[in-house]
């Protein structure tokens, strides 16, 4: 599948919030977004008053945010909404769970990785293992009490152990997760609610916005 490989911190400086995709830099002072605040996008013209967005621009925004936030493309992103559009309750919370119970996100959400681009190549090598199989799809949606765990050999382990050291000293496991930092195993204790979504996304914008 296709992946966005450009610049990171471009991105974050063009939605004009951090989105944490470079995992330990964006905690430390060396971020663009934590240096040169939020206003502040790429381009080679210098600062621009920035002009009123349209209600178009507001929902492509958002949109692209939330693609942004979990590394996927217009096609997957189509399929996800489709997918919640089918589900029954409100679109916007069901995209948003959708997109959280992705495998590379729950490596990356829990600590395993350093980065949503890291836990995906973690998936797609073939590190992380579901309910005990190894796995290779960065998609696959988590279930409650479905058990990630990490390819019992000796490297990977000691690997991934202390990028679970470093993660630890700036970022929380989510509450509808439970890791086990000496084995190395994360549970599905629940689906994630809405409460639970760690970043800020107006998704009735992106209904709106794709459902015309
Ligand atoms: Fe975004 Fe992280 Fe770069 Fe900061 S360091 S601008 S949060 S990708």
């Amino acid at each position: 599948m296709a992946v966005y490989t450009g610049p990171k911190c471009r991105l974050c400086r063009r939605e004009g919030m951090k989105l944490f995709i470079k995992g330990e830099r964006c905690h430390t002072n060396k971020c663009a977004i934590t240096k040169r605040g939020d206003n502040y996008p790429p381009g080679m013209q210098g600062w621009k008053r920035p002009r009123k967005p349209s209600e178009y621009g507001m929902q492509l925004r958002e949109k692209q945010r939330l693609k942004r936030i979990y590394g996927i493309l217009e096609r997957q992103f189509r399929r996800m909404f489709s997918k919640a559009q089918a589900g029954k309750g409100n679109t916007g919370s069901a995209l948003l769970q959708l997109m959280e119970r992705r495998l590379d996100n729950v490596v990356r959400a829990s600590g395993l990785a350093f980065g949503p681009s890291a836990a995906r190549q973690m998936v797609t090598h073939g590190l992380v293992h579901l309910n005990g199989r190894r796995v290779d799809v960065p998609s696959i949606l988590v279930k409650t009490g479905d058990v990630v765990s990490v390819a019992p050999r000796d490297r990977t382990q000691a690997l991934v152990k202390g990028i679970v050291e470093a993660t630890s000293a700036y970022q929380n496991c989510p509450g509808w997760l439970e890791r086990d930092g000496e084995k190395l195993t994360v549970k599905v204790l629940n689906l994630p609610t809405r409460e639970e979504f760690p970043l800020q996304i107006r998704e009735q914008l992106i209904v709106e916005g794709c459902s015309k």
